[in-house]
């Protein structure tokens, strides 16, 4: 149910079947160069695949050129009220435009803005349908479409029935969704039973937070559905009374290391060996924690059975060892012993 159409993004194509892209935007003044590549910067090595900034006035509009020049992803310009801005960040050579139709001052400007978009090969995001049938009564149909609405429910109607009536790429997000814990859960809830359907083929998680905490709640959204695949997933059971180790600690701490990864892999934190190798069974790496002693799991087995203040350097160690030889995920043998037995025998294992 991918969009059938797609647009090129600076050479990131959206739409038609492709990955679903990750985006941001600046909270920096755009005019302001310096701070605006830095936070571009930090977008980009958070995995952010285009990035759009606010062009409000004409000095933003100025130091496009530069913005571009100095960017690793494509740069999106996002222009309300003012026409001349538009044709301005054309010029530029900005990889899109954002604009809304219905504000850019009528519809001889928005004919302005599409002939010089046209001209020069050029993608747009719009919102709305009446705005679709304007540019495609222009002949243009090179542009992704927004639903804009902070109203979860609503924005999960609308995108659907955006999706049964146009061809074209849609542009997801919930706005306005808030702070990083509300913003993620609404975010997720809203982009989450969209995508799962195939509907949605760019995200902008909008937090009120830094642009870098968007990219990061972008990413999981999408490793959870399985549509991308960007460093390592880490799975943590909930903690309950069997629990002597403190679990949530531990899965920070565990958490906290695989930062450092690109890799993709799995890993799974528990809070106790009773269900450690149906729990831990189908990630790459598991640790199970205990008062004294833990267990360190890899590819569905016990690998280790280790003294609980090494448990957590055990396990990054048996996944450097990993990394280093390859990452080759041996073929898994369905588990012949129930686990309480596999358990029973694991805890024989000399602690190392
Ligand atoms: S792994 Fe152990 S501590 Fe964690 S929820 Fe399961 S039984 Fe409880």
């Amino acid at each position: 149910m991918a969009s059938e159409r797609s647009i090129n993004v600076g050479g990131i194509q959206i739409g038609g079947g492709a990955p679903v892209v990750v985006q941001s935007m600046t909270l920096t003044k755009t005019h302001d160069v310096e701070a605006t590549t830095a936070q571009i910067a930090a977008l980009a090595s958070a995995g952010c695949e285009i990035v759009r900034g606010a062009v409000p006035k004409t000095e933003d509009a100025d130091a496009l050129p530069k913005l571009v020049r100095l960017s690793p992803i494509p740069v999106i310009a996002d222009i309300h009220f003012n026409a001349s801005l538009a044709l301005r960040a054309i010029e530029a050579g900005v990889a899109a435009v954002r604009i809304n139709p219905g504000n850019i001052g009528g519809p001889d400007k928005v004919a302005e803005v599409v002939r010089a978009a046209k001209a020069a090969g050029m993608p747009m995001r719009i919102a709305a349908l009446e705005e679709v049938r304007l540019l495609e009564s222009l002949d243009y149909y090179d542009f992704k479409i927004s639903v804009k609405s902070s109203h979860v429910p609503t924005m999960i109607r609308a995108y659907r029935l955006l999706a049964s009536k146009v061809p074209y790429p849609l542009h997801l997000g919930v706005t306005e969704a808030g702070t990083p814990f509300s913003g993620s859960v609404k975010s997720a809830v809203g982009m989450g039973a969209l995508l799962v359907d195939g509907i949605g083929d760019t995200v902008r998680v909008s937090l009120t937070a830094d642009p870098v905490e968007e990219v990061k709640t972008a990413f999981e959204i999408l490793k959870a559905l399985g549509l991308r695949e960007r460093g390592p997933i880490m799975i943590a059971c909930p903690s309950c009374g069997r629990d002597n180790v403190g679990v949530q600690n531990l899965a920070e701490k565990v958490e906290e290391r695989l930062h450092a990864y690109p890799q993709h892999f799995e890993v799974a934190v528990l809070g106790c060996a009773v269900n450690g190798p149906g729990e831990a069974g189908d990630a790459d790496f598991g640790i199970a924690g205990g008062r004294d002693v833990g267990f360190v799991y890899a590819h569905g087995r016990v690998l280790k059975k280790v003294s609980s203040d090494i448990l957590v350097d055990e396990l990054f160690h048996a996944i450097d060892e990993w990394i280093a030889d390859g990452m080759h995920r041996p073929k898994r043998l369905k588990m012949a012993k129930p686990a309480a037995l596999a358990m029973a025998e694991a805890s024989l294992i000399p602690i190392e």
